[in-house]
């Protein structure tokens, strides 16, 4: 590790790196020498342009990307085997893949709370578990969680969102436990309100109304959520495991 390499050779996946937050941390950790191999669902075409513009940026770094819906066991079991088979390392999983149908409790359907648990909880399963091994033999790496301020304090309109989130704060906190002796930390980012395709969907005066409840009135940058989880990547963070760090500008505090 180079202090400005601080991920100099290690070897990412990334769920949901095709745009947004994930597309950021895939962004910098090439930016930081990694190799990076990073999922997406729907749309291949952004996501071959986004590998295509890092790989031409990085000449002799990999950035691969491969399709898979994380809330498939069988999907997601084969993109992490892929992914392993594209890495000549394997160092860090960063579990990002997420989807909201906000929506009131009281006219949630059945298939709302399905997809969100599906995505965004059951995939802490479905793509973890082929990936932990290699790391636990290893004997180190981290495995980053991306959680949410909805799963730390619940968020009407979000109660399966906000039960999926903390559902991976549990997950983060006991598997940090479990391997910890093994020399791989476990974590969760848990971002505030961040200016992607996922709030922009957000009517104009609610998110107004937001950012007044904000110390700095602004929304966070996918970046600002990239350099937490490059940081927590690399063995600068080697003593910090099991924790949920929110990242939101204070709009709770
Ligand atoms: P985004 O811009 O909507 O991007 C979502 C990413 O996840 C895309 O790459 C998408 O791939 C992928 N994805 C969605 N469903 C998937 C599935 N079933 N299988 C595999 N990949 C799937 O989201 P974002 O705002 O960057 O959010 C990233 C993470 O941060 C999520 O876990 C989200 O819950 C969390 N978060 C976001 C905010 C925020 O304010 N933005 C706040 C707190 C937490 P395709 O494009 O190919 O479909």
């Amino acid at each position: 590790m180079t202090d400005d390499l601080p991920l100099a050779d290690r070897g990412l996946v990334v769920t949901g790196g095709s745009r947004g937050i994930g597309a950021a941390v895939v962004r910098l950790a090439l930016a930081q020498g990694a190799d990076v191999v990073f999922g997406y669902h729907s749309d291949e075409k952004r996501a071959q342009a986004l590998a295509d513009e890092l790989s031409a940026a990085h000449p002799g770094r990999r950035c691969v990307p491969l399709r898979a819906d994380v809330s498939d066991t069988v999907e997601a079991r084969r993109f992490a085997t892929e992914a392993l088979g594209h890495l000549e390392r394997f160092d860090v999983l960063v579990n990002n893949a997420g989807v909201t149908r906000d929506t009131l409790f009281a006219r949630m359907a059945p298939e709302q709370w399905h997809e969100v648990i599906g995505t965004n909880l059951d995939s802490m399963y479905t793509v973890t578990k082929p990936l932990l091994m290699p790391l636990v033999k290893q004997r180190g790496g981290a495995i980053i969680n991306i959680a949410s301020t909805s799963g730390l304090h619940g968020i009407p309109g979000q109660t399966a969102y906000s039960a999926a989130k903390a559902g991976i704060i549990g997950f983060t906190k006991a598997l940090a436990k479990e391997i910890g002796a093994r020399g791989v930390t476990v974590n969760a980012v848990a971002p505030g309100l961040i200016e992607t395709d996922m709030t922009a969907e957000m009517p104009q005066d609610k998110a107004e109304f937001l950012k007044s409840l904000i110390p700095g009135h602004a929304f966070g940058t996918p970046e600002d959520v990239a350099h937490l989880v490059c940081f927590l990547a690399s063995d600068r963070a080697r003593y910090i495991t099991g924790q949920a760090i929110e990242i939101s500008g204070g709009l709770v505090v």
